[in-house]
């Protein structure tokens, strides 16, 4: 049994009601710091919360249900925090982006069209506050957590573009080790959309880490989860993966701290080898 992690403190929503992206910097020293420095890598964390708000309140759902891996991505925050520290020096600084609410208000990965993006039910619970959503309600989450949460990434992107920098992008998941009753042997999965390049890297790199590591695995973009890369990196060329840990690897802060230490020189390698491939490419 994977042990549930504390649910996160409840974020205010701005006071038009809309919930905007968490974000959170270091610097090239490994500091936190405020939000507006040097960047060269952007972290996403679609799937950061299980946290419910007023209109939607529990959504009709037990405690359990929003403990469990339906509602949220069980230990991914911690550590993409953790990586962000671990990975601002050889970045030159860090930004994350992560989710204020649960992905059963609005999966931040999925276009608003998607029926996942506010899901009926997931795996074997039903959603009942999702049940049969009119245009209304689902523009209304849209405008309060999709937009603002898309706005506030999209920000910290042309931000970085018109210093000249052009971040790398990586999105931090979690998924849980049974699925529909069968055990998932892939602890680290390395997701792409249309440009390979960086998840193929991340994957060479891999062996380092001591991970049962596979492309494309326990998704790949044909499963629709790669919506932030495609709306977010690809439209300016930015090298981006989408990254899938076994959540009961990171279980814990410690177990948190523990992967980040050992993912953080895998990605630097594959983040520099794909850059000296994006120079030889300009220079050519
Ligand atoms: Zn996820």
């Amino acid at each position: 049994m994977t042990s549930v992690q504390p649910i996160p403190p409840q974020t205010a929503p701005q006071s038009d009601g809309r919930w905007p992206g968490l974000v959170q910097a270091w610097n090239s020293a490994g500091q936190e710091v405020a939000p507006g420095g040097a960047a060269g890598l952007i972290l996403v964390c679609e799937h950061a919360s299980n946290a419910t708000a007023a209109p939607w309140g529990d959504l009709g759902v037990s405690p359990a249900v929003l403990e469990a891996h339906v509602a949220w991505d069980p230990g991914a925050l911690g550590l993409a925090r953790a990586l962000g520290a671990a990975l601002a020096p050889s970045c030159g600084g860090v930004e994350l982006v992560h989710a204020p609410l649960s992905r059963l208000i609005h999966d931040l990965n999925r276009s608003p069209d998607r029926p996942g993006a506010m899901p009926e039910a997931s795996e074997v619970h039903a959603i009942p506050g999702n049940r049969g959503l009119d245009a209304a309600a689902r523009q209304q989450r849209v405008e309060a957590l999709y937009l603002p949460f898309h706005t506030t990434l999209h920000a910290r992107i042309a931000r970085q573009l018109a210093m000249g920098r052009r971040p790398v992008m990586l999105t931090i998941h979690s998924f849980t080790p049974i699925w529909h009753g069968q055990k998932r042997a892939v602890e680290f999965g390395v997701i792409h959309d249309a440009d390979p390049d960086l998840a193929q890297a991340i994957v060479q790199a891999a062996p380092g880490c001591g991970l049962e590591t596979r492309l494309n695995e326990p998704y790949s973009a044909a499963d629709h989860v790669t919506h932030t890369l495609r709306l977010q990196a690809t439209p300016y060329g930015l090298a981006n993966a989408m990254l899938e840990l076994r959540n009961d690897l990171i279980a814990t802060p410690q177990a948190q701290a523990d992967m980040a230490a050992h993912l953080a020189p895998v990605l630097a390698a594959a983040m520099a080898r794909r850059a000296e491939t994006e120079g030889a490419c300009r220079a050519s």
